[in-house]
């Protein structure tokens, strides 16, 4: 074993394998995978080997996609059979709330350049025989599913990575990983010592106990999961005598199955909701090439639906039960990229379908590591969507929710309970008191919106049950004055003798004075957008960031890499410990003119100053902006402080009507102000000039600020894209995101976001659509729940076009 290398992998499962093949493709070969036993030894070796595109993030449905393309290439280059049929596959809808989620899958597919089809029922019972079409209302086809050999993908991607100049040793157990002074990794095994600038960690059943060696309690847990083997089937001998073709896979959603022919006989498995987990609490190390006893009876009630969708299944034998680990993180998605204070550490874990996304994994991890960005937006395989607060109980909860929901449908308004309350703002039963419905953002509660007794969210794909209150906390706040509980906002204080210098190169704006704040995207090295924030500089020794909540551990991540070493800037994320009101509408100035001795004037206070002041007997600090595009004024607040500056201020707008909104109604204000937010409309992909955020770029600004000559370049050639925000001629439905945009016939671009902005009365859709055709005033159509609707672009707000409200 080599004592040195620029990268060591940890694990040879299918992830493992892949992330040291696309290492020693895009060219760095001096990379060893340490196997503590043979390869595929972890979850690889049982799988089931299915592989799909589908995927309910497109950027990953997109690596999906990439993933089932590359095993022709490693099979080429390793000559060793993958052992690939790409069968195609049915998705089936026994509901029709089924077939409306199938709808927006194959509206999703038409952007993302997935084949996908709806079809009827009996069109899926000609392709695959063993249906009952009279259990299914309809489905869609997939031509790109099928399935492989889980240990030949496995083995021609570490061929293929040997052949290229990477090194494998397998029978070396990591024991041990330690940082040396200089950055560079220790990593001890029961044959001697490897040192390392880069360390991933793919120990996949052991991920948690690789990361445990370096002080992480990484977010993942293994479940427990069975399929199935039938005898050998007479109508499947039938089939392939009379096609010359495998029978084709199905996914039964409401049976929570998944099937296809395995040999003579099918292979059937299920996510069942009487779930196990294994190894809670720490995976024992001399779990090997085993398996776990099967346990019909927790399977039974999926089964039982499986006789009665396909009925042969009901007159043949089981030939074997298999029943192996393999792990989650909470939300179902890959652990992906570097570990934020970890320098040269990175995660590569929680593949729940590697077959799927093992490709694409090693990818997106190969360039991020070789070229400093993963190439791709794979934000929802991110490590850093997950802070401190997924715990290894929260994880559990999760887990196990999502491993029983693996294929229930979640509805656009729907939240899943586990896990929850986790992280509470001190107002959260006052609100809750005053009808609150919660949601959740980086494991904080978030008020929805404000429901009267006896009244909650039904779940839909329509608008429902929270339409006419959403609406009045809208008119609230355009009529009166509405207070808002904002605390999920990611809060920065950055201070320090270089901290002005240090903000002007990280971002992209013109520096506030002191007492102002601005605007500002923030730019990566190729000029694409890394965030949006709102500065404001409190003495210009001390600077106050905003930015997306659910991007906290994301962007510390960046800030840190990016921090001086000599100490003269310091950051800190201050999480829960600043919490949040806004107060908003034509009314607030007066509500806080009452509240505080400062001068709140317009020409004293005016848009865009801020200022520490008390509200009430609360010292807060007060930003004269809002994201309802209205007068407004945000209020930070010490969460000891929270409750006071809340009654105070609820006690002042009680002459002027006031009333609480929650994020829907604020979704429905900043829709008619086209006001995009991180996550939806601003994400890695897009350039300033295209997400429309060119306006807050200094280009001339003296500080070379990243991405700068990126920028400059990208307003030069003009980008590729443009975002509109559309008026879709909808009727009782808007859109949720992820649409496609039509134009002339033609998908080309997608929704980013929308919902009814319930002041203007009309649907609103924001999305990117390619910059010649962004001018058009005719000839887009948005597509919602399977029906295309005339859309037509909107430039000016809605709402305040003159920004006389929101200035005045
Ligand atoms: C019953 C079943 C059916 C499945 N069906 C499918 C399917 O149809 N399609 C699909 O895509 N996925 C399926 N999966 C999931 C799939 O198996 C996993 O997504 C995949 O195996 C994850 O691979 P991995 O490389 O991350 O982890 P693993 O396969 O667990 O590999 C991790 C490797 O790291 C090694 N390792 C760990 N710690 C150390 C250490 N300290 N030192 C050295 N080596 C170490 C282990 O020995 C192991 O070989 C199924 C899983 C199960 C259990």
């Amino acid at each position: 074993m080599k004592s040195h290398a620029k990268v060591v992998v940890i694990g040879g499962g299918v992830v493992g394998c892949s992330v040291l093949f696309h290492l020693a493709r895009h060219g760095w070969t001096d990379v060893v995978l340490l196997e503590r036993d043979e390869l595929t030894s972890g979850s690889t070796w049982h799988a089931a080997g299915g592989m799909h595109t589908i995927n309910g993030d497109p950027n990953v449905a997109k690596l999906q996609k990439y993933t089932i393309s590359l095993y022709k290439e490693i099979e080429e280059l390793s000559g060793q059979a993958t052992g690939v049929h790409l069968t195609g596959g049915v998705l089936l809808a026994a509901t029709e709330a089924r077939l409306d989620w199938l709808r927006g899958v194959v509206a999703k597919g038409r952007y993302l350049g997935i084949d996908l089809e709806v079809i009827s029922a009996k069109e899926a019972a000609e392709l695959m025989p063993l249906i009952d079409p009279s259990q299914f209302v309809g489905a869609v086809r997939n031509k790109e599913d099928g399935h492989l050999d889980p240990s030949g993908v496995t083995h021609a991607y570490a061929k293929a990575a040997r052949k290229l100049g990477a090194e494998v040793e397998r029978f070396t157990k990591v024991e041990d990983i330690v940082r040396r002074p200089d950055g560079m990794w220790r990593v001890i095994t029961n044959k001697g010592e490897v040192v390392a600038e880069h360390v991933v960690n793919a120990g996949g059943l052991w991920a948690r106990e690789v990361g445990r060696m370096v002080g992480l309690e990484l977010p993942v847990l293994a479940m427990e999961h069975m399929y199935l083997i039938t005898e050998d089937m007479p109508e499947v001998a039938a089939w392939n005598a009379k096609t010359g073709t495998e029978i084709i896979h199905a996914v039964d959603f409401d049976g929570e199955l998944y099937l296809r022919q395995e040999r003579g006989g099918m292979l059937m498995g299920t996510y069942e909701k009487a779930n196990k987990v294994w190894s809670e609490f720490q995976t024992p190390w001399n779990f090997g090439h085993e398996l776990l006893a099967p346990d019909i009876d927790r399977i039974a009630p999926s089964l039982e639906v499986g006789f009665r969708h396909f009925p042969a299944f009901e007159k043949t034998g089981i030939k074997q039960i298999i029943n192996g680990p393999f792990t989650f993180a909470p939300d179902g998605n890959p652990l992906v990229g570097p570990v934020r204070g970890l320098p040269g550490f990175w995660v590569a874990c929680g593949v729940m379908a590697g077959f799927s996304q093992g490709g694409g994994v090693g990818l997106a991890l190969s360039n991020w590591m070789i070229e400093g960005d993963p190439g791709a937006d794979i934000w929802a395989m991110d490590v850093a969507r997950y802070g401190d607060w997924a715990t290894m109980a929260y994880t559990n909860a999760k887990v196990r929710e999502n491993y029983s929901r693996r294929f229930s449908i979640r509805f656009p308004n729907e939240e899943l309970p586990a896990g929850r309350p986790l992280k509470t703002t001190p107002v959260y039963d006052l609100l809750s008191a005053r009808g609150a419905q919660w949601g959740v953002a980086y494991g904080l509660e978030v008020p929805l919106w404000y429901a009267p007794e006896g009244i909650k969210d039904e779940f839909s794909w329509r608008r429902s049950s929270d339409f006419s209150h959403v609406a009045k906390e809208v008119a609230t706040v355009r009529e009166r004055v509405g207070l808002a509980e904002i605390s999920s906002f990611a809060k920065y204080k950055v201070t320090g003798e270089g901290a002005a210098g240090w903000l002007d190169r990280m971002l992209a704006c013109k520096l506030p004075k002191r007492g102002r704040m601005t605007l500002t995207p923030m730019l990566k090295d190729d000029g694409k957008l890394i965030g949006d924030f709102t500065l404001a500089n409190i003495d210009d020794h001390e600077w106050f960031v905003a930015g997306s909540g659910i991007a906290e551990q994301y962007h510390m991540r960046w800030f840190e890499a990016h921090l001086p070493k000599d100490g003269s800037v310091h950051i800190e994320a201050l999480g829960a410990r600043l919490t949040g009101l806004a107060i908003a509408g034509p009314k607030a100035r007066e509500v806080l003119a009452k509240v505080s001795r400062a001068d709140v004037s317009n020409a004293a206070f005016p848009f865009m100053a801020v200022a520490k002041m008390d509200i009430g007997m609360a010292p807060c600090l007060v930003g004269r902006v809002s994201y309802t595009g209205d007068l407004g004024y945000e209020i930070w607040v010490a969460p000891e402080y929270q409750r006071a500056a809340f009654n105070a201020l609820m006690a002042a707008g009680e002459e002027f009507g006031i009333g609480l909104f929650g994020s829907r109604a604020l979704n429905a204000l900043r829709l008619e102000k086209n006001y995009g937010s991180w996550g939806r409309e601003y994400r890695p992909i897009y350039g300033p000039l295209e997400a429309g955020l060119d306006r807050f770029v200094a280009y001339g600004k003296d500080a070379d600020f990243i991405g700068k000559s990126a920028a400059l370049a990208e307003r030069k050639q003009g980008g590729k894209l443009r975002l509109r925000t559309f008026i879709v001629d909808a009727d009782d439905a808007d859109v949720i995101g992820d649409e496609p945009i039509w134009f002339d016939g033609a998908v080309r671009g997608w929704v980013t976001s929308g919902g009814y902005a319930h002041h203007s009365k009309k649907s609103v859709a924001v999305g990117y659509v390619p910059k010649e055709i962004a001018d058009e005033s005719e000839g887009f159509e948005i597509e919602l729940l399977g029906k295309r609707h005339v859309a037509r672009i909107q430039s000016t707000p809605l709402f305040d076009a003159n920004f006389e409200r929101m200035r005045g």
